[in-house]
């Protein structure tokens, strides 16, 4: 890299220091208001507000409460930056002073606290100040900044939702899309891996079907609650039994539900798992195998019909383009200390980011931002207490504003800039 281009990317973050201030001010009013996924509105609206303020041209309601902002600044490639900015059903219990104590009502009409559990208030804050820094900088850079900012990552809906609303034929094709999460780990460090990312992750709902008869008279019916039990044990063997000693795959059946009363055989079970995998095959044979075997326990109870195999949600694998994420992860050595970026580990959480690059057939870059207090975390892993800082979901979970907030924006900026580069 010649030093003019060194100058032109230290330009576009030259306003970082500014801008700051603000950038917190923001994150803790996003934190201390949280809403549920497909009921971002209050956070789409200061997203829509602060990019139209900026000069982007800004569509919202994709997919609901979607928004994607475009600033073409000349020929050069389109790069899309992601974020996501549902919260959870999760009461607080931070303590800090900019917690929150918001409630909301789910999607099943019950009323519920709502926390910023997963960190998406902290993407949202970097790829407004990304956003905001590109805008400000026009001559340090030439193509298409297109932030995009999601619903429903929590529930797996929100990338799809904004794909099937168009999003592939409304805005031009990127020539790579970006994302980060905010994850346990020191503050200030990135992590990202080529390949495999996070798992891939399936829900389905199976409903086992008996005849229902008194409980006195088990000739007459039946039995779902055994065929189901009978099933629960069996999945169990897929893992154990068919998936080879260096494959990974769980399969956790996570409710069980059949019956009232103790004397009345219902005549129906319903089944709820949930898959991860970190292979296309190996998602493959699990889910078929779990057809296989929901199946056959139905037809060995003498079922009166096929048990009902319904997908409640998917996740992809998040994948990492070998090509790209040797780019972003040169323009990281250049521009962190060495220490600050690290090799991650595939995790077994998911996410649906991996949608936008799979469906769009675009390279795609997924990376870690620790959000860990330093001291706190060389503390646990010296005296192997990790397990006791509060992770993602955690009502104590809480990343610490410096340097996680002011990392997240350089990492997107200086991501974005490996293409950008004039
Ligand atoms: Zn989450
Ligand atoms: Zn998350």
């Amino acid at each position: 890299m010649n030093e003019e281009r060194q100058t032109h990317r230290a330009n576009v973050l030259a306003n970082l220091d500014g801008l700051l201030p603000e950038l917190e001010s923001a994150y803790k009013d996003l934190h201390s208001h949280p809403e549920l996924s497909m009921q971002e509105n209050r956070t789409a609206r200061i997203v829509a507000d602060r990019l139209r303020a900026a000069g982007y041209e800004v569509t919202t309601g994709i997919g609901k409460t979607g928004v994607v902002g475009l600033l073409r600044n000349g020929n050069g490639p389109t790069i899309m930056l992601r974020a996501d900015m549902d919260a959870l059903p999760v009461k607080e219990a931070t303590g800090l002073s900019y917690a929150s104590s918001a409630t909301a009502t789910d999607a099943e009409g019950k009323t519920v606290p709502v926390m910023h559990a997963c960190g998406h208030d902290m993407h949202v804050t970097w790829l407004i100040g990304a956003a905001d820094l590109f805008a400000r900088t026009r001559d340090a850079w030439r193509g298409t900044l297109m932030p995009v900012f999601q619903p429903a990552e929590e529930t797996a809906a929100g990338a799809q939702a904004m794909i099937d609303d168009g999003l592939f034929k409304r805005f031009p094709k990127p020539d790579a899309v970006l994302g980060q999460h905010v994850m346990v780990g020191s503050s200030g460090v990135l992590s990202s891996r080529a390949g495999v990312v996070t798992s891939a992750g399936d829900s389905l709902q199976i409903r086992m079907f008996g005849r229902g008869a008194h409980g006195s008279m088990p000739q007459a019916s039946i039995d779902p609650v055994v065929m189901a039990a009978a099933t629960v044990l069996r999945l169990q063997t897929i893992v154990s039994r068919e998936i080879a000693a260096t494959e990974a795959a769980v399969v956790t059946v996570g409710s069980l539900q059949a019956g009232a009363k103790e004397n009345v055989i219902p005549d129906v079970a319903i089944i709820k798992l949930n898959v991860r995998t970190f292979d296309d095959g190996v998602r493959k044979r699990v889910l078929a195998a779990i057809e296989r075997i929901v199946n056959a326990e139905a037809e060995a109870s003498g079922a009166p019909k096929k048990p009902e195999i319904t997908p409640l949600d998917r996740y992809r694998l998040v994948k990492n383009d070998p090509d790209a994420v040797r780019r972003v992860d040169d323009a990281f050595r250049k521009y962190f200390s060495a220490d600050r970026v690290q090799k991650a580990e595939p995790t077994s959480a998911s996410e649906d980011f991996g949608s936008f690059g799979a469906e769009w057939g675009a390279p795609s870059v997924f990376w870690f931002v620790g959000g860990t207090d330093p001291g706190l975390y060389e503390k646990a892993q010296k005296e192997g207490k990790m397990g006791e800082i509060p992770t993602n979901h955690n009502p104590r979970f809480a990343p610490v504003i410096h340097p996680t907030l002011q990392t997240g924006v350089e990492a997107l900026v200086v991501a974005a800039q490996a293409w950008l580069s004039t």
